[in-house]
């Protein structure tokens, strides 16, 4: 059973595995990893738009300086007095530093500003706040050149969106913020190998004060680097961290980002480098933690879910199996229990209350036409195995007898023990009678067979009754009823047989049940019993020898019974003891009245089995006071047939003691004089239907001969019963019998009426 619930647990741990823990892992797993995907791509869209944002910050930025350096330029180079002092033929350049090179440096942070005169000669510098000789502008100059002719309107080259050139309108989208006053071309170049912003601008007068001198005015040429001051302006000002130039682009695997300057005339001056802002990485990072922390405790709590889930489950499962195993365990009981309510312990054969279904289900199943049979067993001289053996040899011999009677049956037939030694065959298919009786005999040779038990041959048989439905009854318990009358016919008509049911015997039952009755009646209150005697007269039949006590019984309602009708049903009913001793008193009464006659008593092979027999029987001649030589006691050949100690041992007492044994109804049985040597008998009474074939057929005399000779031959006495005619008494003396009985000279007469008998003279039988 718990090996049960263990597979169970298994079982559900795979599946459990498999069904829950497997998908919501994979649930779990999904979630994560979508908010992972989604958390890092929001991250990337935002980190990448705030590095567009940065990267248009930073080219407006550039594009700004350019704005603001061509704006810073204006305060001085559209201004009269600026014109009026280079007009001069020796400028005061004191005067220019302070309001030209000086101011814009200081308050523009230009690094450096060159003047150039109408033909483009330098004639001012200022660099990094001081002033400079103006020959120092053609060492720097070569990279802005083409912006100075643009300015005199000598280039064709197109405005970019901070300048104002001659004869051009703005560029689309131009961001300038100078007036219209004068022209310049401002752009980023490289000065000197470092990238810069560059603006050149005419010196125009601001009024008209002063006039102009179109196409031959002085230029201003500002340069502002884009180095550290102005990246730090950058980094202050727009927000860009780190902003740089560099000459090559950051690491792709660094932190920083580049994007390259690019003048608008398209030369490249190096990159424009930074420490990008990333919010996006920035939210992702400092959100990590925390999202991580969320994730396992609802990885924990679902974890803790699936946990309780599984226990609970298991429990519930433990207690299915726990449940089905019980369940299982109970049918096995029900089974077991069903089994032995319908089978015997001992032979394991179907039990009476299984072999009733059986019949019942195969009378319900019973077609028109068709006929099924009931065999009841009961077994000859079982007792006496019980009582010799004790139970384990009882026990022992039923399960072989039960073996046996299998053998013999045929498929589809049913063999149940019903009881002790009584057994029962269900035949549903009974084909014929014959087919039946071949079965019954086949039983009765299997069970003749000598039994081994514990080392003993045993010899037993059985007695068959049968009965067919629908033949004989409509119902179980009619059929079971009347194959119990054929059976105990059989008994009744000598045993180890078998008898077919027949109507006759239905009748012969029940008068037998109340007769039973009738006769412990009789036996108790004495009314109706009495004890007749039929003489036995010598070989010449002249002259009474002894007499045959012969039972009678009138019967209250019908009249004078044969003690061939009622002793069978003494002996089963269990009283032809008490009746066999009343006979013997009787007969000692009568022996102590004629000591000289032989008092002959019929002793039932059942007062034989029964132990203590021999001593009973000389207790009560004893105490009647009659020499056991006088008694006669006559037994049948069955007995002999009993391998039986008790029987042999009581026979062999009671000759010792001095009682005459006789073997009555000789030739009836199994007519083997081998008996008689095995069991000492002192006479043989030959049965009275040789007597009576006696002139009708030779076989009958010749058979009485040799009787007689063999008879002599083993000194046993001779009698002939039966004896009805002279003739027939004629021939029994010639045969040489000892003794005659029979109606020739008397039937059995009551005890009053035997000194008649003994008084009579009668003539001998002619020799
Ligand atoms: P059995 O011992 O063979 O007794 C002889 C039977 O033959 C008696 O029948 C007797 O009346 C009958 N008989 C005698 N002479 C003739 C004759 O010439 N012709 C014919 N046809 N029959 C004759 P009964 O008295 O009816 O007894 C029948 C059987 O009953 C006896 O046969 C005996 O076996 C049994 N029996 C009678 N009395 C007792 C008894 O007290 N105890 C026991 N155990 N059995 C008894
Ligand atoms: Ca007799
Ligand atoms: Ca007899």
């Amino acid at each position: 059973m718990v090996e049960g619930v263990e597979t169970g647990t298994a079982r559900f741990r795979t599946r459990f595995v498999v069904q829950v823990i497997l998908p919501v892992a994979a649930l779990a797993l999904a979630i994560a990893l979508f908010a992972f995907v989604g958390a890092r791509t929001s991250a990337r869209q935002s980190d990448q738009e705030s590095i567009a944002r940065q990267a248009r910050e930073v080219e407006l930025a550039v594009s700004a300086t350019l704005d603001e350096l061509a704006q810073s330029q204006t305060g001085v180079a559209i201004w009269d007095p600026v014109v009026l002092e280079l007009r001069k033929s020796r400028p005061d350049r004191g005067w220019i530093d302070q309001n030209v090179g000086t101011w814009l440096n200081y308050v523009f942070d230009h690094d450096a500003d060159f003047i150039l005169d109408a033909r483009d000669t330098p004639v001012y510098a200022m660099i990094d706040g001081i002033g400079a000789d103006p020959a120092r502008y053609h060492r720097l100059a070569e990279s802005f050149l083409p912006m100075v002719r643009a300015v005199r309107g000598r280039s064709s080259r197109k405005a970019n969106p901070h300048e104002r050139l001659p004869g051009q309108a703005l560029a689309p989208g131009s961001s300038v913020r100078t007036s219209a006053s004068t022209f310049h071309a401002t752009d980023l170049a490289t000065v000197g190998g470092r990238p810069a912003a560059v603006s050149v601008m005419r010196i125009v007068p601001d009024s008209s004060a002063v006039p102009a001198t179109p196409g031959h005015e002085p230029l201003l040429v500002s340069i502002r680097y884009l180095d550290a001051d102005l990246m730090r302006e950058l980094s202050q000002i727009r927000l860009i961290a780190r902003a740089r130039v560099t000459d090559a682009p950051a690491a792709p695997q660094s932190l920083d980002l580049s994007i390259p300057l690019i003048s608008t005339r398209g030369v490249h001056l190096g990159f424009f480098t930074w420490r990008p802002e990333l919010p996006g990485s920035t939210v992702l990072r400092s959100t990590a933690p925390v999202a991580a922390a969320a994730f396992i405790s609802v990885l924990a709590l679902l974890a803790l879910l699936v946990f309780g889930i599984a226990r609970l489950m298991r429990k519930d499962l433990r207690s299915l199996a726990l449940l089905q195993a019980a369940h299982v365990e109970l049918k096995a009981k029900e089974a077991q229990a069903h089994h032995l309510a319908y089978h015997d312990a001992l032979t394991d054969l179907p039990n009476r209350a299984f072999f009733h279904n059986a019949v019942d289900q195969a009378l319900g199943q019973q077609r028109p036409g068709s006929a099924c049979a009931v065999m009841l067993l009961d077994l000859d001289r079982f007792k006496k195995v019980n009582d010799t053996l004790g139970h384990l040899g009882g026990d022992l011999l039923i399960q072989v007898v039960a073996g046996r009677v299998q053998a013999c049956l045929r498929e589809g037939d049913l063999v149940a023990r019903i009881g002790g030694d009584e057994f029962a065959i269900l035949i549903p298919a009974h084909g014929s009678s014959d087919a039946t009786a071949g079965t019954a005999e086949a039983i009765l040779k299997a069970l003749r067979e000598p039994f081994e038990i514990l080392g003993t041959q045993v010899f037993i048989g059985v007695s068959i009754g049968i009965a067919i439905h629908p033949d004989c009854a409509d119902d179980r318990a009619d059929l079971l009823r009347k194959a119990d009358i054929a059976m105990y016919r059989a008994k009744a008509e000598g045993r180890d047989a078998y008898r077919f049911f027949n109507a006759g015997m239905d009748e012969s039952l029940i008068v037998r049940r109340s007769l039973e009755q009738d006769l412990r009646t009789a036996l108790d209150t004495g009314e109706g019993l009495s004890v007749c005697y039929q003489p036995q007269m010598d070989g010449t039949g002249s002259k009474v020898t002894g007499l045959e006590a012969l039972m009678r019984w009138r019967h209250p309602k019908r009249g004078e019974l044969s003690p061939d009708a009622f002793i069978p049903i003494a002996e089963e009913a269990g009283l032809i003891d008490q009746l066999g001793r009343w006979v013997l008193e009787q007969a000692c009464g009568v022996a102590r009245c004629w000591p000289d006659l032989s008092i002959a008593v019929n002793v039932s092979p059942l007062q034989f089995r029964k132990p203590g027999c021999a001593e009973a029987i000389r207790q009560i001649v004893h105490a009647a006071g009659v020499d056991p030589a006088q008694i006669e006691l006559e037994i049948t050949e069955g007995i002999l047939l009993d391998e039986d100690e008790t029987v042999r041992d009581a026979l062999v007492h009671l000759r010792r003691m001095g009682f005459r044994i006789a073997l009555d109804d000789f030739g009836t049985g199994y007519s083997s004089l081998s008996y008689l040597r095995k069991f000492e008998v002192d006479k043989i009474k030959i049965d009275r239907s040789f007597v009576k074939r006696l002139g009708h057929d030779l076989e009958a005399a010749a058979i009485i001969q040799a009787v007689v000779t063999l008879g002599h031959a083993m000194a046993l006495s001779v009698t002939a019963e039966g004896v009805e005619t002279e003739e027939q008494g004629q021939m029994l003396r010639l045969a040489g019998c000892n003794e005659l009985q029979g109606f020739l000279f008397s039937e059995a007469v009551p005890q009053a009426a035997i000194r008649q008998l003994v008084d009579r003279k009668r003539t001998s039988l002619a020799a």
